[in-house]
């Protein structure tokens, strides 16, 4: 207030001045608190996602379960989960169908249950090769015994699981695949393949094997080898008098009466072609061979079978040319064949329906003769 004039001079501060730190203060909690917000709508939206994919995964995993369920379960193969005790852990419903066991009767019991005692010892070597982290898979074809005591064969592929944790061996997981009729089927063809069709003994293919092998044996262990060659008298006359198929049955019942006189195991009858029959006599030297020779024959005799053109029995005859042969350096079975065939020969010559012996066609060393 001024003492010389009646002037009062009032000071004050501009608002602007005022209200600006007020102002200030004010957005500095603002931002504060939109920062806030958006932090809280971020972690938020972060927590949405990470939920809705975790559910999107465990969805997948049941799905995923039961993808693995169904194929286990719908399969013809039986899956077996085995601890490393080989007790069963788990075992799929087809164990019902193949084996007859209802899955929950086979947990915990022993894996290597029922299978046959001759293919026990490869399947235990597998699975401890697989236990030992020698090997991560196996595949191995046994017997397995059926709750109805049948025995059928069982194809199994074997690989071993690791724990999730720790990455170490816990178990076996075993896709077994019942396979008895491939096997039956397997085994049919093997017969087919070395037997003859007509007569259904060993064929020239089986028979030429099996003389190589009884050949390389006799060598080794210095013993006798005889061979029969067999071959049907005046059978062109046969054929031609009652007929082909009378042939052919003429021909099988020859060939039963060689499979007869085959009698100790390693024995083999062939038919090495057309109406010629070979029997392979391991073991056996010349008067054994000759004995043999008289069996098919007097055989042959009671059975008459009727062939008129072929006198003087106007029986079904046969002409038998025999060799033996300790088998010495340098010779090869052939040379036994081509000898029984040389007596065979002669046989014809000196009037069929007999027996000659090759001891003069071919020798054998004089300390191992017969
Ligand atoms: P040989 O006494 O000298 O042995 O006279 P063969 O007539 O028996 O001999 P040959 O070799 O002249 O004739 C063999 C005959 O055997 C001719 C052939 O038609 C017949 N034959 C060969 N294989 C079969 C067969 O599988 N079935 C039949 N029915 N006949 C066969
Ligand atoms: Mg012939
Ligand atoms: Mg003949």
């Amino acid at each position: 207030m001024s003492t010389r004039y009646p002037i009062l001079t009032v000071a004050t501060k501009a608002e602007e001045d005022v209200s600006e730190p007020w102002r200030r203060q004010a957005a500095v909690r603002m931002s504060i608190v939109s920062g806030l917000t958006l932090a809280i709508a971020l972690i938020g939206c972060f927590l949405v996602r990470y939920l809705s994919q975790r559910q999107r995964m465990a969805a997948a995993l049941v799905a995923k379960e039961a993808d693995f369920r169904l194929l286990a379960e719908q399969s013809s193969d039986i899956v077996m989960r085995i601890g490393l005790d080989e007790r069963i852990l788990y075992v799929s419903p087809s164990c019902t169908r193949v084996l007859g066991w209802e899955p929950a009767k086979l947990l915990g019991t022993p894996a290597l249950a029922g299978i046959n005692p001759e293919d026990r010892s490869r399947l235990e070597q597998a699975i401890n090769s697989l236990k030992t982290g020698e090997a991560e898979e196996a595949r191995i074809i046994y017997r397995t015994r059926t709750r109805a005591r049948s025995e059928i064969w069982v194809e199994t592929a074997l690989r071993v699981t690791r724990s999730a944790l720790s990455n170490e061996i816990d178990g076996v997981v075993a896709i077994s695949r019942d396979m008895t009729e491939q096997k039956d089927l397997q085994d049919k063809l093997a017969t087919l393949a070395t037997s003859d069709g007509l007569t259904g003994l060993a064929n020239r293919r089986h028979f030429d094997e099996r003389l190589a092998e009884e050949w390389a044996r006799a060598k080794r262990d210095e013993t006798p080898l005889s061979l029969l060659l067999i071959d049907v008298d005046h059978f062109k006359k046969f054929n031609d008098q009652y007929g082909h198929q009378a042939g052919d049955a003429c021909l099988r019942s020859l060939g039963r009466i060689l499979a007869a006189q085959a009698r100790r195991p390693a024995d083999l009858a062939a038919r090495y072609g057309g109406e010629e029959f070979a029997l392979l006599l391991p073991n056996t030297a010349a008067d054994g061979c000759a004995e043999v020779s008289e069996r098919v024959r007097k055989a042959l005799r009671e059975l008459g079978m009727l062939h008129g053109l072929n006198p003087p029995s106007k029986l079904v005859t046969v002409s038998l040319g025999g060799a033996t042969n300790t088998p010495i350096q340098g010779l090869t079975e052939e040379a036994l064949v081509a000898a029984a065939d040389r007596a065979l020969y002669a046989a014809k010559e000196s009037g069929r329906d007999q027996l000659v012996m090759a001891g003069q066609v071919i020798s054998w060393p004089a300390a191992k003769s017969a």
